[in-house]
């Protein structure tokens, strides 16, 4: 279970990209040459150096044009299925510190890109193409073990970001869930029994720009409907490897 938590408050975002900029410094991460592909999403996608990305996206409604922006980063998943996936190929490749961070050690280069950015549901974990480690949003777990907020929400000027105890960022999300329903009724607090990073969407979710492999919800609800009879398959495994074991020692 976290610790802490952060509130991401969709509705306040001005997609400034103080957040990236923040990201960037305190992590020492490099920018990226990149081409004009007719958005002001810049950088196009998440990477191994850019930690955190605010996607945006255009909206044409009855003549009404909204513009959407979406901060994007690991959601600090409070049982994460991408350390659930590593554990099983390399142990201590995926890691999760005392405050709920989800880190991704060197040891990484020696798991599949492909098993563990499946296992996401979110779609984040990108992978270095020279030295094959995975990297992503390490929620500041440097800044949070000495006693300071993680960057992007100290930098953050609209209030977008809160980042605090976890029970009181659930206390705060709900209250400001009910203001923000006022004014949009479909709002709602996405995924906050599962991860560290809630989202307070204020539009439905496809209106906001997200990678088309972002499962989300379904997934984590599918994981969790899946897990007793994963845990069954896995039994059996071990059952059948323990037999086999004692009638091949018996040769
Ligand atoms: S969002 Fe993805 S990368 Fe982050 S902890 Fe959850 S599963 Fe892992
Ligand atoms: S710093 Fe805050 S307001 Fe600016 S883009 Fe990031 S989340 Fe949005």
């Amino acid at each position: 279970m976290g610790k802490y938590a952060a509130l991401v408050d969709v509705s306040r975002c001005t997609a400034c990209r103080g957040c990236q900029i923040a990201c960037k410094q305190w992590n020492e991460l490099p920018g990226e040459k990149t081409i004009n592909l007719g958005t002001y999403q810049n950088p196009p996608d998440l990477s191994v150096t850019t930690f955190t990305l605010v996607r945006f996206k255009e909206i044409s409604d009855k003549g009404e044009l909204r513009w959407n922006f979406f901060k994007d980063q690991c959601r600090h998943c409070l049982e994460p299925p991408c350390k659930e996936a590593a554990d099983m190929a390399v142990k201590g490749a995926i890691i999760q510190d005392e405050n709920g961070c989800v880190l991704f050690t060197e040891k990484t280069r020696l798991l599949d890109i492909r098993e563990i950015r499946e296992a996401c549901p979110y779609d984040i974990p990108r992978q270095d193409p020279n030295t094959k480690i995975m990297d992503k949003c390490t929620f500041c777990a440097d800044r949070i073990a000495n006693g300071m907020i993680p960057a992007c929400i100290k930098a953050c000027p609209t209030g977008t970001l809160t980042f605090g105890p976890r029970d009181k960022i659930l206390q705060m999300a709900n209250k400001r869930l009910g203001e923000v329903k006022k004014h949009f009724p479909l709002a709602r607090l996405i995924d906050k029994d599962d991860v560290s990073w809630l989202y307070l969407l204020h539009l439905p979710q496809v209106e906001f720009q997200m990678t088309a492999r972002a499962k989300g919800p379904v997934t984590l609800a599918r994981r969790a409907f899946m897990k007793p009879f994963r845990a069954l398959v896995t039994g059996m495994a071990l059952v059948g490897s323990v037999a086999i074991h004692s009638d091949s020692s018996r040769e």
